[in-house]
């Protein structure tokens, strides 16, 4: 509790570190990284160096063992969640290697049954349950944008003539609205469309994730080199004294952390690197600046901290999963996501 209050003054900043686990298939299990407990601590062992040299111990606000599951997860962030109802910006990030369960954090393993279902489909449940219950003192609208950040370039992954396209049925009842947030728009040009329930909200990711499909060869490639970004944005009127608020909840998957070796790759390879590298690079120094209540906060060093500016910093509330994988072959991998996550905590 303490702890968590402590947080509360350091700049709304948390950091969430889950483990994934060893998937079937990938042999014998041998793991550098060991759940430590309740209290937060993660102890990592370097391969090449056993014993107590080779130990190192990081501290997060909360640790989760590779058994953890996806409403245990959420039923933590569920308060962050909640408070956009009341006004708040938030955002969400997964940060970590490729492979690490950035993606099963988010959104769920593909095909996803309502039991895996990631954050992004769980956080917009959960704000139309409680929007429902509100109903008559506070009438809410909420609106959904998704884009994604690739080389620098902001691509709206809801295009209205992709969405027509695909989804011309589905999507008949469904018109676009431009007017819910007034309070900026985080991604002026991309479509919005108002969600009014969960069902929706699946079709529109599902568009969104087939969009972002569209024109990569190699999808998985392509997605772990891009950072994907779905808006919610929320307008509450009270209907007593008719103010009204507005909140909006960035769900952010990044691209893939991993070092490329600059010796190996060559053109648009070496042009994605270096385009990941920058913007992972200055969300850090965002959140860091933050933390450390400096004065000036590197907003415009990339997209993706232009793009998200409103809702870092500020009142404003941010959470990080930084995510691991748990074999020995990740070591210096999962080091420098530590390092990375234990600067901005
Ligand atoms: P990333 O998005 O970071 O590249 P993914 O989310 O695609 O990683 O995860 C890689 C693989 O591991 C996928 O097959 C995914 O379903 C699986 N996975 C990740 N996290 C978990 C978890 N917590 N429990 C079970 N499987 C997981
Ligand atoms: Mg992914």
């Amino acid at each position: 509790k303490l702890f968590n209050e402590l947080q509360e003054l350091k700049g709304n900043i948390r950091v969430f570190c889950r483990v994934r686990p060893f998937l079937p298939g990938q042999g014998a299990p041998n793991t550098v990284v060991e759940y430590v407990g309740e209290d937060g601590e993660l102890v990592v062992t370097n391969p090449t160096k056993p014993g107590k040299d080779g130990l190192r111990k990081f501290r997060f606000n909360k640790v989760y063992s590779p058994a953890a599951t996806q409403a245990e997860v959420f039923t933590d962030i569920k308060p962050l969640v909640r408070s956009v109802l009341d006004g708040f910006n938030v955002c969400i990030f997964a940060y970590g290697q490729t492979g690490s369960g950035k993606t099963y954090t988010m959104t769920g393993p593909d095909g996803a049954s309502e039991e895996d279902w990631g954050v992004n489909y769980r956080a917009l449940n959960d704000l139309f349950k409680i929007s429902q219950s509100r109903k008559g003192n506070i009438n809410y609208e909420v609106g959904v944008q998704m884009v994604e950040i690739y080389n620098e370039q902001v691509l709206d992954l809801l295009s209205d003539d992709i969405v027509v396209f695909l989804f011309t049925l589905t999507l008949h009842t469904l018109g676009i609205l431009s007017t819910i947030s007034q309070n900026g728009l985080a991604v002026p040009d991309a479509s919005m469309y108002p969600v009014k329930s969960t069902s929706d909200v699946i079709t529109l990711m599902d568009i969104g994730l087939q969009n972002r499909s569209v024109g990569a060869t190699a999808m998985n490639e392509r997605s772990s080199r891009s950072h994907s970004i779905v808006t919610v944005h929320v307008r509450g009127k009270d209907m007593k004294t008719g103010s009204v608020l507005y909140g909006n909840l960035h769900l952010v998957d990044l691209a893939g952390s991993e070092r490329v070796d600059r010796s190996e790759v060559k053109g648009d390879r070496l042009r994605e690197a270096q385009h990941i590298n920058k913007s992972l690079s200055s969300l850090g120094d965002v959140i860091f600046s933050l933390a450390s209540k400096s004065s000036h906060i590197p907003y415009r060093n990339s997209k993706l901290t232009q793009l998200l500016q409103s809702s870092l910093g500020g009142q404003a509330k941010t959470l990080m999963f930084v995510q691991l994988n748990p074999d020995a072959i990740s070591y210096s991998e999962s080091m420098s996501t530590l390092k990375f996550a234990e600067r901005v905590s």
